[in-house]
């Protein structure tokens, strides 16, 4: 038996290297394409940027012009507008006006082709693509909630994280209530096989586990669900408080959010029609009041 049972390792043996080759060969592929995927990024500077760790920074456009292909038409005709480091700016405009499309160049998923982008008063292109995206933390407006369980929706991307982070990000953003209500806390699964969180609480959470960053920017594409009052009240109340430490665009779908903010861009057919607090573009902008009136139906 013991002859037999050899005989057979030597048989088997060969085909479990094999296995594992193959295994090595293919992860071996999936690297190298990571590498083709970071070459393809746009070169970057060797040089660290000045701005001081940690502190909001600030953003510019001028004269911004860009167009997502070259057989595409253009999105923005010469943006302009400023956002001071700290407080919240709101951006709000019709469908299509190049909202996102600010985001998209901010995170420098796109080079604009005309004009200056700065953040923290450095151009974009000159920040190391890692430091930059180390800066910025972004929310977008239907953040999924991953499979496993709250502490581990939280923690993703910041796994080094302290339970003292972990617990402040959790205050922060107004989810305690949420965590003393589950059954098992933090540990508690979420997602489609754990506690339905709804579009607020999801929101929050990823606006907690973009804390967990401690981005100097946060880029927030507001969710535009129906929230309850609670929720609503809790959603201002977090974009308010992260405002006082963090710098905080946000693309605005919600009227409270729009008259709590420091200065609001009004963008229209990719450029910026006006900029003001909500009193002043009540009073000076038609388009503005027609989407105060209109389009923030989420009051
Ligand atoms: P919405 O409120 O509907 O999201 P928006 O103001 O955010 O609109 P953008 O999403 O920036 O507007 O879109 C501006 C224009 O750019 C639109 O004409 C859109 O079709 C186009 N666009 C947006 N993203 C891309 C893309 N990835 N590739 C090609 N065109 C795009």
């Amino acid at each position: 038996l013991i002859a037999f049972l050899l005989y057979l390792f030597y048989l088997v043996a060969p085909i479990g290297q094999l296995v594992e080759g193959a295994v090595q060969l293919q992860n071996g592929l999936a690297a190298l394409k990571r590498i083709r995927e970071i070459e393809d990024l746009p070169a970057e500077p060797a040089s660290a940027p000045t701005v001081r760790e940690g502190a909001p920074v600030g953003v510019t456009f001028e004269d911004v012009t860009f167009q997502y292909g070259e057989d595409r038409e253009q999105v923005h005709h010469g943006v302009t507008f400023d956002v001071p480091p700290g407080g919240l700016t709101a951006l709000v405009g019709p469908s299509g006006a190049g909202k996102s499309t600010v985001f998209a160049l901010l995170e420098r998923f796109y080079d604009h082709q005309g004009g200056t982008i700065t953040v923290g008063g450095r151009e974009i292109r000159d920040w190391p693509l890692g430091d930059l995206r180390a800066t910025l933390g972004y929310v977008e407006q239907d953040a999924p909630v991953l499979a496993g369980t709250l502490r581990e929706n939280l923690l993703f991307a910041a796994e080094n994280a302290t339970d003292d982070d972990l617990w402040r990000a959790v205050r922060r953003t107004r989810l305690d209530d949420l965590v003393s209500r589950l059954p098992e806390g933090l540990e508690t699964p979420v997602g489609h096989r754990g506690v339905l969180l709804s579009g607020g609480e999801r929101q929050r959470v990823a606006i907690a586990r973009a804390l967990l960053r401690k981005p100097r920017l946060l880029l927030l594409d507001e969710a535009t669900s129906q929230l309850d009052a609670v929720n609503e009240l809790r959603l201002r109340e977090v974009i308010a408080e992260v405002a006082r430490e963090t710098t905080v665009l946000v693309i605005a779908h919600r009227l409270s959010t729009v008259t709590n903010a420091d200065r609001i861009v009004v963008m229209e057919a990719g450029t910026v029609r006006a900029m003001g607090t909500h009193e002043e573009l009540v009073g000076a902008d038609t388009l503005y009041r027609e989407l105060a009136a209109t389009q923030f139906l989420v009051s």
